[in-house]
């Protein structure tokens, strides 16, 4: 806490390529603060941009003392760049929001009410709107059911990266380095008390979603690989079962020789391709796994920062 004795509160807010928007985020989240008695910091962290979000930035920085700017050496991702604003947080009760406007700034009293009542983690939850109907809704359910059945960590379905931390918990993030990082598996791994907090997700204020379809496959993929050791299994169980398979033809092809009936055999060459045919892929399968598995270890043994800054501002 603040000498005063006042809570300290922190705002982590990724931004890229956000020009035409972050003003007018950051007037709706200033309206919604500015008479809480707590003592704010907004981080903000710019994720590489290539338009003018970090001058916007700065613009606003000069304008609010309360705002400090990160700027990344490049485009990292939004998880690097929450992982940026927790690191250089070091207030009581640290809250991420989107930049977009997407995640209503409204709610952050009643985080900090369920923080001051104990909870180590405010998690939100979105609530759908239509009943799945666009492709990300699709995806985003489809993604959670997986996870869910594959992974042992309780994921919530809708579970987005709005939400508050207390300092311990932030503490806890902060000592998994690991480069891979889906930051809402690794929260719910780390347990502390937590409690789920439904809301209404908002249209974009302006401009459209930075989740190419290409970053949402690689953080599906980061979740997928580096919570579950299922597609090891999966594939491994695949390969048992082929080979028992093999066995049962070998037996198959035994008993016509022991009976003295192999001139009844017929030269199955085809029969014999499709067998080493599906063995072969399965084989192949399962090397893709290990591969997949092996470049993450060999990503995780470099020990590569997350992130880089570029510069700090104040
Ligand atoms: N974002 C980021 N880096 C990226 C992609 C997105 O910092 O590589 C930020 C983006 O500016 C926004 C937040 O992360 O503030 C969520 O992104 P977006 O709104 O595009 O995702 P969606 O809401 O469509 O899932
Ligand atoms: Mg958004």
């Amino acid at each position: 806490m603040s000498q005063e004795g006042q809570l300290k509160i922190d705002l982590v807010i990724p931004v890229y390529n956000e020009a035409g928007v972050v003003e007018q985020t950051y007037a709706t989240i200033a309206n919604a603060i500015d008479c809480l008695p707590y003592k704010f910091t907004i981080y903000y962290i710019d994720d590489g941009s290539q338009d003018s979000t970090v001058d916007s930035l700065n613009a606003l920085a000069g304008r609010d003392p309360r705002i400090i700017v990160l700027e990344f050496a490049r485009n990292f991702g939004h998880q690097a760049a929450l992982t940026a604003g927790l690191d250089a947080s070091n207030g009581d009760f640290v809250i991420s929001l989107d930049g977009d406007g997407q995640h209503p700034p409204e709610m952050i009293p009643q985080m900090i009410a369920l923080f001051e009542q104990g909870y180590d983690i405010v998690q939100t939850q979105r609530i759908e709107e239509g009943q799945g109907l666009s492709f990300k809704q699709l995806t985003s359910s489809g993604f959670y059911k997986l996870i869910k059945t594959i992974s042992g960590t309780r994921m919530e379905p809708g579970a987005a990266d709005f939400r508050g931390l207390s300092r311990q918990a932030v503490e806890a993030l902060k000592s998994m380095p690991e480069y891979h990082r889906f930051l809402r598996g690794m929260i719910s791994w780390m347990g502390y008390r937590s409690v789920i907090l439904p809301y209404h997700e908002t249209s974009r204020v302006a401009g459209k979603s930075k989740y190419s379809f290409g970053k949402m496959f690689r953080l599906a993929m980061d979740a997928i690989f580096s919570f579950s050791l299922m597609p090891l299994y999966l594939g491994m169980t695949a390969g048992g079962i082929l080979l028992c398979l093999a066995a049962g033809q070998i037996l198959y092809v035994l008993s016509f020789w022991l009976t003295g009936r192999s001139s009844e055999l017929v030269p199955g060459w085809s029969s014999l391709m499709s067998v080493m045919l599906v063995i072969g892929g399965m084989v192949m399968i399962l090397l893709g796994f290990i591969g997949v598995y092996v470049g993450y270890i060999f990503q995780e043994v470099k020990r590569r920062p997350v992130y880089l800054l570029k510069k700090r501002e104040k």
